[in-house]
This record gives C-alpha cells, sequence and structure tokens, in this order.
C-alpha cells in the first residue's frame, strides 16, 4: 500500500493551511498513523462496512456485454451496491471511526451535489454524531432531494450565499467554521484530496475496495486481472481500486478522466493528460490543478457532478507522472453510449461518474484478447441521480414531466400559502 513521505507524494501533496488547521491535521495524521497498522482497527471498520453497508460487494461478469464488444472479458466491482448508491459511504464511515477515537461529537462537511454530505449525515446519525453540512445555496436549489434527506437524518444544512453559490464558496465556508470549532469538530473530507493526512486517509479506507477485488479476482478468475479500471473525479474510487494491486507490475491500472464536450478550456476535467493540468497549490495542497493563462484555477464541465473538479488526488498526480497509473479520458458522448449499452445488455444502471470508467474500460476491452480480464470499479448507481440523467439525455416527455411536476409544486405551495392566511 502507498504510504507518503511526510505528506508527500513525489513532488505532490503537502499541507498548506492556515496555522490555526495544524494541530488538527496532527492530531489526526497521529491518531492514523496508530491505528493503521493495528489489525483490530481495520476489522472494527470492516465490520462496520458489513453490517451497515453491505460489503463485501460482488465482482460481477459481464457475460453477453464482453461478448458483444468481443475483447476481454470484463467484470464490475459492485460499489453501487453499497446502501445509498456508491463508495463515498466506506470514506465516512471510516473516518466517524476516527472521530469516536478522537473523542470528538460533531463533524462538518462540504458538498457540491450532496452526494458526500448525504453519506455524512447518514454516518453521524449511525453514529451518534452532530453534523452540519455547508452546500451553495445554488446547489441546494439543484439537489433539493438530497437537501431534504440530510435534514430528516438529523443534520444541519447550511447554505452558503457568497460568491457564485457552489461548491468552492461552500468549502470556504466550511473551513471558517473548522477554524473556530477545531477542538471539538472533526471535517470529513470526501475524496483523495486536500491537505496531509487526508489523501492518505482517504485512500487507506477505499482501499477495502481492491482488497475484496483481488480476493474475488483469485477466486473467480483464478489469477489478477490484466487490468483495473476507475473514474477519476477527486481520486478516491480510483485509488480504492487501485491501492492494492500498486506492487502487482502485470496489473495495469487505468484512471478515466471527465473529457467533457472538449479539449478547450472550461469544457472538461482532464488533469492528468499531458497539456491539462499543471503543478500549483491550491486547496491545502499541491497536485495538478486547471489553470487559466494567469495561474488562476480554471472552468470545469462534465456532465457527471462528482466528476467535475478542477484538482485531483496528489497520489494520482504522483503515480501517472511515474507511469504506474496510465490517464485516459472519456468524452460526454462516449459515456452516454456506454451508460445505454450497460443497461441493454446487463440490467445494471450506472452513474454518470461510473460511466466514464466504463466508457474508458469498453474501448481499451475491445483491443484485448477474449483470454484477458478487465476490471472496472462501478463507483455508483445511477437511478438515485434520475434527474441529473435526465438532463444528460434530454426527451419531451421528461420536460413534460418536469414541467407537471413545477405545476404540481406551485399548487402545493399556494395552498400552504391559502393554510397560512
Ligand atoms: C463522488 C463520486 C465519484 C467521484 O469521486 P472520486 O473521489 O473520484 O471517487 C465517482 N463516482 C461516483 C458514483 C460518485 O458519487
Amino acid at each position: 500500500m502507498i504510504r507518503s513521505d511526510q505528506g508527500y507524494f513525489g513532488e505532490f501533496g503537502g499541507r498548506y493551511v492556515p496555522e490555526i488547521l495544524l494541530p488538527a491535521l496532527q492530531e489526526l495524521e497521529t491518531m492514523f498513523n496508530q491505528l493503521r497498522d493495528d489489525p483490530s482497527f481495520w476489522q472494527e471498520y470492516l465490520s462496520l462496512c458489513q453490517e451497515f453497508s453491505g460489503r463485501p460487494t460482488p465482482l460481477t461478469p459481464l457475460r453477453r456485454l464482453s461478448k458483444e464488444l468481443g475483447g476481454a472479458q470484463i467484470w464490475l466491482k459492485r460499489e453501487d451496491l453499497n446502501h445509498s448508491g456508491a463508495h463515498k459511504v466506506n470514506n465516512v464511515l471510516g473516518q466517524g471511526l476516527l472521530v469516536q477515537r478522537m473523542g470528538k461529537k460533531r463533524v462538518i462537511a462540504e458538498t457540491g451535489a450532496g452526494q458526500h454530505g448525504l453519506a455524512t449525515a447518514i454516518m453521524a446519525a449511525r453514529l451518534g454524531l452532530q453534523a452540519t453540512i455547508y452546500m451553495g445555496a445554488d446547489d441546494i436549489e439543484r439537489q433539493y432531494s438530497n437537501v431534504f434527506w440530510m435534514r430528516q437524518l438529523g443534520a444541519e444544512v447550511v447554505g452558503v450565499e457568497t460568491g457564485a453559490r457552489t461548491l468552492k464558496e461552500a468549502l470556504d465556508e466550511a473551513l471558517r467554521d473548522w477554524a473556530a470549532t477545531v477542538e471539538t469538530t472533526h471535517y470529513v473530507l470526501g475524496t483523495a484530496c486536500g491537505p496531509a493526512p487526508f489523501p492518505e486517509l482517504v485512500t487507506y479506507f477505499q482501499s477495502v475496495i481492491s482488497q475484496e477485488m483481488k480476493q474475488q479476482a483469485l477466486e473467480k478468475i483464478g489469477r489478477l486481472p490484466d487490468e483495473v479500471v476507475a473514474c477519476v473525479g477527486g481520486g478516491s474510487n480510483a485509488m480504492g481500486a487501485f491501492a492494492n494491486f500498486l506492487e502487482d507490475d502485470a496489473v495495469k491500472l487505468i484512471g478515466v478522466e471527465a473529457g467533457g464536450r472538449s479539449f478547450l478550456p472550461g469544457e472538461h476535467s482532464v488533469r492528468l493528460l499531458p497539456d491539462t493540468g499543471e503543478d500549483g497549490i491550491a486547496q491545502g495542497y499541491k497536485t495538478l490543478f486547471l489553470q487559466d493563462d494567469d495561474g488562476q484555477l480554471g472552468d470545469t464541465h462534465s456532465i457527471a457532478a462528482g466528476l467535475d473538479y478542477v484538482g485531483v488526488s496528489p497520489i494520482l498526480s504522483h503515480l501517472s507522472q511515474t507511469g504506474r497509473v496510465i490517464a485516459d479520458s472519456a468524452n460526454d458522448q462516449e459515456v452516454v453510449d456506454a451508460f445505454k449499452l450497460l443497461m441493454k445488455t446487463e440490467g445494471i444502471i450506472p452513474a454518470l461518474e461510473s460511466s466514464h470508467a466504463l466508457a474508458g474500460g469498453f474501448k481499451r476491452a475491445k483491443q484485448m484478447s477474449p483470454d484477458q480480464h478487465m476490471v472496472i470499479n462501478l463507483s455508483g448507481r445511477g437511478d438515485k441521480d434520475i434527474f441529473n440523467i435526465a438532463h444528460a439525455f434530454p426527451q419531451p416527455e421528461w420536460t413534460e414531466f418536469l414541467q407537471r411536476e413545477a405545476a404540481r409544486a406551485q399548487e402545493l405551495e399556494n395552498a400552504s400559502k391559502g393554510e397560512k392566511s
């Protein structure tokens, strides 16, 4: 498993934060360093994942689809079958156990599309912690169903009204809260990014994916797979899928980023390929960031909200520079095609994020031979994202449905106004 050199992976990583946050990060690192080599802690984590989130998740062979493509045998690691529908819950459950060990009672998080906020609210309810989730006011409007569930789970959801009212402003607000409450509060980071020790710590918990994958491949295939493919947003599901294979040189590791509409600035979220991301320090760490000519963080686009991010795990920046991880990308059209193909040939509804891994994987699998094996990490399910997916596949029926729903909502609002007056 990968270990940092004092928080660095090659030239990437580190801890670039205001002085006031250093003690909390050091406390977290000390706790993590004590527990990461303690088998009873890993066992406690596995038990929680098993009892609460349905682990181990299956390794599913795609027999019909592999035959149709005519190349490698493709298997899916089914992170979509986790409680709450994606791999994100693995990381938050692990951090929840650390919070308990540190004796803290409150967690905060920031969330864009709401998935990480929802996972954090679920963990806090389960472990009896207080949760505050920061979310841009525009994102609250766009993702109201997640906000509803977070509130029902007992979390406080704070809308951030400043700036563009999205993830970036929510992040600033969450850091402000943390600086003021750091003695009682843990900041739950949602992906393998940010200041040390988060990239390593999130990878540690997500490595349960490749631990299971390896054992399942040995049982079902009789050997290790030839390739493991994952989509890359911040990099947590990819690092989880790769972690236990890093020393198995025969296993190729492929990270697929969001190619979006084109490679023009602002139309994609590709950071690892040549001529895309550039070295930079922001948001507390050093990695390859998308930047404009003045070195400001650049604009990004992806049809999958979870891949729409300007930075990337410093571990992946390092591993792609050393060549251990092969960076690839899939554009919006390829993603939609892969999404449809998986549904029609196998009856599985993938998240749009995960469909990038499918698209990248399918392209490669076609060039491989039928005696080779590929595992694609299916990071999440798509049915919970019905409105986002409907947006990616505009259809007249959908537009009509949304208009009817909006009219119904208006009626409800009028009725409640009538009651009040
Ligand atoms: C959040 C999310 C991602 C992207 O996050 P990583 O940290 O890169 O894994 C990918 N897939 C799904 C389903 C997600 O919800």
